[in-house]
């Protein structure tokens, strides 16, 4: 078996929400599978978890499911063909179903995180359908089964195990579609990691599944220092270190879940946050202080796998030499 680096991508709502840019994620990971086997992870589609919110509290729950319905039938219309629409709208009918029952007046308080969740669960089969239909296998994987929470947070260690076990029983020819933000708790109940907790998710499966980089791709090339749409002069980050951008992120300055460096962190996973509107810009690139010698040796043997012998890094023993 050929030596394969396994990369975790995260597709934030805006990178799904329309149909111009699911063909550019569909394009990335095309041209990911050729390089590199990649996990995918994926958001609801942009604006759905905030209707879904309303959704919880609303006293016409039919027209936000009927909403909800509407968006998803028209996305499947524009990208899928007969056959994947037809597979996708039968799995859509099912979650909206479910949904519609979880939400009468009686249910909705005990249900609102399945509520929430249904986002994801109404994403990713679509992407995996538009994914197979153009040629990659692909296979969308409710995160339910993988990720476990225990009084509201994420227990690492069971979510870590399940990870790994179903990866390691993953046949390398499938791309996994995972649902981001949905967990479950130990009575099997539905449960969510709180706003933008995709990213905490793919930060979990880079480091359940040893992934060598964690690229999160989102609609802005990079994290700046303050939002460059609103503030002039925001300046862009080329480089950060994954031990800053983790502080950092604690005390909210860059915006994502509070947890979402934790895990790539404790394993030194790289981050490269990149932009699906503008592929070819540089992004920024979180790393670790020190690479661990694993990634170091991934990276060297897919440099030498494409016919490079050039040295990356300062080998080990001559590093500890100085
Ligand atoms: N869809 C969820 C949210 O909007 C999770 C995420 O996008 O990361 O918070
Ligand atoms: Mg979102």
């Amino acid at each position: 078996m050929s030596h394969q680096l396994v990369k975790v991508l995260k597709f934030g709502g805006s990178s799904v929400g329309s149909e111009a840019s699911l063909q550019r994620v569909v394009h990335i990971i095309q041209g990911e599978t050729a390089a590199c086997r990649p996990v995918v992870v994926v958001s609801a589609l942009s604006g759905v978890t905030n209707l879904l919110v309303d959704l919880v509290e609303s006293s016409d729950p039919e027209s936000i499911v009927g909403q909800l319905a509407k968006r998803h039938i028209d996305m499947a219309d524009s990208v899928l063909d007969q056959r994947r629409k037809y597979t996708y709208l039968r799995h859509l009918e099912s979650i909206l179903e479910e949904l519609r029952a979880a939400c009468t007046p009686k249910n909705r308080a005990d249900r609102a995180d399945f509520i929430l969740a249904c986002g994801e669960l109404m994403s990713a089969p679509l992407v995996a359908g538009l994914l197979t239909q153009v040629g990659v296998v692909a296979q969308a994987i409710d995160a339910r089964t993988l990720v476990r929470t225990e009084s509201g947070f994420v227990d690492r260690e069971q979510t870590r195990n399940l990870i790994q076990s179903w990866f390691a029983n993953l046949s390398r020819f499938v791309v996994p579609i995972v649902t981001g933000f949905v967990a479950s708790n130990e009575h099997g109940e539905t449960t969510i990691l709180g706003r933008g907790g995709s990213d905490y998710t793919a930060s979990l499966f880079a480091e359940g599944v040893g992934a060598a980089k964690l690229d999160r791709w989102t609609d802005v090339d990079g994290l700046y220092t303050a939002d460059p749409n609103r503030v002039k002069g925001a300046g862009k980050f080329l480089f950060l270190l994954l031990e800053d951008a983790s502080t950092w992120n604690e005390s909210s300055a860059l915006g994502m879940h509070v947890e979402a460096f934790q895990p790539v962190l404790e394993a030194c996973i790289p981050v490269h946050v990149r932009s699906t509107r503008f592929p070819q810009g540089d992004g920024t690139l979180i790393l670790p202080r020190f690479l661990p010698h694993r990634i170091e040796k991934d990276a060297r043997a897919q440099l030498a796998h494409a016919g490079h012998h050039t040295t990356i890094a300062p080998n080990r023993e001559s590093y500890s030499a100085h």
